[in-house]
């Protein structure tokens, strides 16, 4: 079986814990790999080294380092299908979605290209009389990421690469789940000519991360993964003094109006819904019929859709819309919860709980569900299901949906399909959720914004990518200066005779 390792200094190096967690094909429920699991002396090692060689990175002027990106940029594009298979193999998700996970990283990574101009910092001449104040955004040191299974190209991509441009070193502890695609990343990396030592992978669980959290050379730590986690990891970072940004779980609506194209919104349901078996921190969980008569044209319109579905494995090519859910212990969890649905009165529509495949019956599907008349005090709607499940809660009218948004835990995103622009502008102003899409069912910002959730969605300021993380990577420091008159006065160059 394949022994998978850290990425220190450069290299793959094997890990020395003896500690090791299995590595699935989600698809067929087979081992077919081990990760090593670092241990605390092994992390400190490699943050030492990293301390060490972010200093001269620093010190490489930043159109240098964005140079290095553009290689890496170009790598990624070369090595397009060997990341995407990567993804997929641990993952599960379909071809096609693991190049849009690469593709949504290293757009990321093409901001980063341009990173001299966004760390130009600002400047006031004449403050006051003769003085002038500069501001500069220096890098912070050593930074860590942490990462989830979900997208393994995408989000150490967001975490790595506007960490690095800053001048910063990384410590990137990727999903124990996924880990293979990080440690490629960074062979790209190194290859692209980043220096041994600023992007050091380690892989582990909690054992690493709470060395991450208490290790004094580490500056700031950026975490997306689920909410309990999200909070733990921001406070214990907080605590010891570190900056820290932390994106958690979601439970994103989508509110239907009368007026909104049916076929156009079920199409959208369909994708943002079941699209990665749901899951997506930004995939719609709860569509919200404004409506006795839209909920009924939305359901059936949605049921046939579904029945559509292709389930399969990636390596079925373009026939399968969605692959399987992530671990055994993840496909009974959304088993169980589909039961609590069913038990607490929600109408199952559709029922994707008995789903098999033939040839692959060990493997971790599941197929689509369709909830009708859920309620907010319903399991099924305060849980994040992450998994192929829509649930339909009716309303009766936009301020009834609305206020279901705005009185849920999460706020990640969130959509509205309607013709009124009025309704729209109404709701993507008032709604209290991070990122808001109009006609738009999954509204993750282009790279050059920034992306983010409120309320449980996320802890800490600053969002990920964009301008945002260029802040969040580096540290203010403001000089306010004055120099005396001098040799343009001539006071230094005449002879002077003594008084
Ligand atoms: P997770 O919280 O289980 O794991 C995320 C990371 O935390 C992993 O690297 C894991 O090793 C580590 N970890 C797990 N348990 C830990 C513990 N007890 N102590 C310290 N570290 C621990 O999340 P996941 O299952 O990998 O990912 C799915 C979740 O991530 C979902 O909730 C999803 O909504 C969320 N997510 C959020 C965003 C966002 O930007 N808001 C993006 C993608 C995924």
């Amino acid at each position: 079986m394949q022994e998978l390792t850290h990425y220190i200094n450069g290299e793959m190096v094997k890990g020395t814990s003896g500690r090791f967690t299995d590595v699935y094909n989600p698809a067929t429920g087979e081992v077919q790999a081990k990760v090593p699991l670092a241990t605390i002396e092994e992390l400190n090692k490699a943050i030492e080294d990293a301390a060490e060689a972010q200093v001269a990175w620093a010190n490489t002027n930043p159109q240098r380092r964005a140079r290095v990106m553009m290689k890496f940029g170009a790598l990624i594009n070369e090595h397009m299908e060997e990341l995407a298979e990567l993804v997929s193999k641990e993952h599960g998700k379909t071809i096609p979605d693991a190049k849009g996970d690469v593709q949504r990283g290293l757009e990321v990574v093409e901001v980063c290209m341009g990173a001299p101009s966004l760390l130009k910092g600002e400047y006031m001449d004449n403050g006051g009389p003769g003085i002038d104040l500069y501001a500069m955004r220096q890098a912070l040191g050593v930074v860590a990421g942490i990462t989830p299974f979900n997208f393994p190209a995408m989000i150490p991509l967001w975490k790595m690469a506007p960490a690095i441009a800053c001048g910063n070193a990384m410590i990137l502890k990727p999903s124990e789940r996924c880990p293979s695609t990080s440690l490629r990343l960074a062979e790209l990396l190194t290859e692209a000519g980043l220096p041994k030592g600023v992007l050091q992978v380690i892989n582990g669980d909690k054992e690493v991360v709470d060395g991450i959290l208490d290790n004094e050379t580490i500056q700031a730590v950026g975490f997306v993964g689920s909410t309990p986690i999200a909070q733990y990891i921001y406070g214990r970072a907080a605590t010891n003094g570190k900056r820290a940004q932390c994106f958690g779980g979601a439970k994103n609506h989508m509110i239907i109006m009368p007026d909104a194209d049916m076929d156009k919104a079920a199409d959208a349901l369909i994708g943002a819904g079941y699209g990665a078996a749901g899951e997506r921190c930004m995939a719609i969980s709860v569509a919200v019929p404004v409506g006795q008569e839209t909920a009924d044209k939305l359901i059936e319109k949605l049921v046939p859709r579904i029945e559509k579905l292709k389930v399969g494995p990636y390596t079925a090519g373009d026939d399968v819309d969605y692959g399987p859910v992530i671990t055994a212990a993840s496909k009974e969890r959304i088993n169980k919860l589909i039961t609590s649905g069913v038990e607490q009165g929600a109408d199952l529509v559709i029922d994707g709980r008995d789903f098999s495949l033939q040839g692959y019956e060990n493997g971790f599907f599941c197929g689509p569900s369709l909830f009708d008349n859920v309620t907010p005090d319903m399991e099924i709607y305060k849980e994040e299901i992450f998994g192929p499940v829509l649930s339909t809660v009716r309303t009766e009218n936009y301020e009834e949906a609305l206020d279901l948004i705005m009185t849920n835990n999460y706020g990640n995103g969130t959509a509205i399909y309607t013709a009124d622009g009025d309704t729209a502008r109404d709701f993507a102003h008032r709604v209290n959720v991070g990122m808001v899409g109009i006609n738009f069912p999954i509204p993750v910002p282009l790279s050059y914004f920034s992306f983010g959730g409120w309320k449980k969605s996320a802890f800490g300021d600053l969002n990920q990518y964009g301008p945002d993380a260029f802040k969040f990577y580096t540290k203010t420091k403001t000089v306010t200066a004055r120099w005396f008159s001098g040799i343009k006065d001539g006071a230094a160059l005449n002879f002077k005779a003594m008084d």
